[in-house]
């Protein structure tokens, strides 16, 4: 499902919507502070659409296009196995952030949000911070994802690096026959904000760490703190180890990649990790690694936002919420293996499961 790629160069915008099964595409235009944004309501059959908002400066419109399809579908489906009652959906806005961003550009966005009466919230993304995310509550109600002393619950970081700790520990569960990570070799590629906490639960718990990043200050900030290997980004995939954690960018898991790995469990949280979903997840089966579906695994983050969403913000009811990653993880491995699919077509199904039976009760057939 997530693997679809509508083809926006041919002009029928319907069409390519419903490639990929979208409910709305609203386009938004501000002349004085030349915004452009696309929001992207996949499905809300569960609740209100909901999922963050991206500025980038995209090559053409085609590819803003295709970026906001793609990711709002990708809300709907780690929005509904994270068993929040949210929908999917997205927004990218057009354009470079560091030149354009500014507080009258998010407050006129924030007018086209609230213009949508809360069928779509928005909260941080790529380029958008909590602080851009106060200029749109200043024109809208439907925004989550502001500063903690505001009210709000913050950065997602941590509570994203609890999640994938839980679904690394379902997944050694299945594969070792305990949970414990005490003594295994983990290595995180990416020692960004939700590297740095998920090594923060690893060091905790035993585990013998390795961390590899492209930049110096990033390994720093955490060989500072713990006792941890570094491995260079280039001999990151050859490393001997029981679990490799891909906390950097998507598309980490290819063709080129799988074949040299040498672990027995993949578990992460970047988004998108594998490069061609069916393709990648059948390869990474056939060479017996398991693999955690990272849009289960990441999904602590997004149920942080969502506790905002519902009012008086709990972190620890969010704790448990996310906690919960565990048990999903197991019953994941548990439909893969019964229906002999890969890990990653078991979390499409029971998403997409939960979508369709709730669906039928909504309407009452
Ligand atoms: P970040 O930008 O803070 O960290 C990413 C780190 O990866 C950076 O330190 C960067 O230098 C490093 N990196 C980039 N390319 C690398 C390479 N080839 N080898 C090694 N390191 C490399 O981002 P983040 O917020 O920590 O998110 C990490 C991943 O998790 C992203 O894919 C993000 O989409 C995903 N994710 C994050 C959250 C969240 O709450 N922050 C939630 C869900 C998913």
């Amino acid at each position: 499902m997530i693997e679809a790629q509508p083809n926006t160069d041919q002009n029928q915008l319907f069409e390519v919507m419903s490639t990929m099964d979208h409910e709305q595409l609203v386009f938004c235009r501000d002349e004085v502070t030349g915004l452009k944004a696309i929001i992207g309501i996949h499905n809300t059959v569960l609740g209100p659409a909901m999922g963050g908002t991206r500025m980038w400066h995209y090559d053409s419109e085609a590819a803003a296009v295709r970026d906001v399809l793609r990711l709002s579908r990708g809300m709907t489906i780690k929005n509904a196995i994270a068993g929040l009652n949210i929908g999917g959906g997205k927004t990218v806005i057009i354009g470079d952030a560091r030149k354009m961003k500014n507080e009258a550009l998010l407050r006129r966005f924030g007018k086209f949000v609230n213009s949508l009466n809360g069928k779509y919230w928005t909260a941080p993304d790529v380029n958008m911070g909590e602080r851009d995310m106060e200029f749109i509550k200043m024109e809208t109600p439907y925004v989550a994802g502001i500063p903690e002393n505001m009210g709000g619950s913050g950065d997602p970081s941590p509570m994203t690096a609890y999640g994938v700790y839980y679904g690394m520990k379902a997944s050694a569960k299945e594969v070792f026959g305990s949970d414990s990570l005490e003594g295994k070799k983990i290595v995180v590629q990416g020692a960004g904000q939700v590297g740095k906490y998920l090594v923060n639960h690893l060091m905790k718990e035993g585990a013998k760490v390795f961390i590899s990043d492209i930049f110096e200050d990033k390994i720093k900030s955490i060989t500072d703190k713990h006792k941890v290997g570094v491995i260079d980004p280039d001999k990151v995939f050859e490393a001997e180890m029981d679990i490799f954690s891909p906390c950097a960018l998507g598309a980490s898991l290819n063709s080129k990649s799988i074949p040299q790995l040498k672990c027995a469990v993949v578990a992460g949280a970047a988004n998108n990790q594998l490069e061609e979903e069916n393709i990648h997840a059948e390869m990474l089966a056939e060479r017996d690694i398991l693999y955690a579906p990272d849009f289960l695994i990441n999904s602590g983050g997004i149920t942080n936002v969502y506790y905002e969403l519902l009012g008086n913000y709990n972190k620890d009811r969010v704790k448990a919420q996310t906690s919960r990653i565990y048990e999903v993880t197991l019953d994941v491995f548990k439909h893969a293996s019964q229906h002999k699919i890969t890990t990653h077509k078991a979390a499409l199904q029971i998403a997409l499961n939960r979508i369709e039976s709730v669906g039928k009760t909504k309407l009452g057939y």
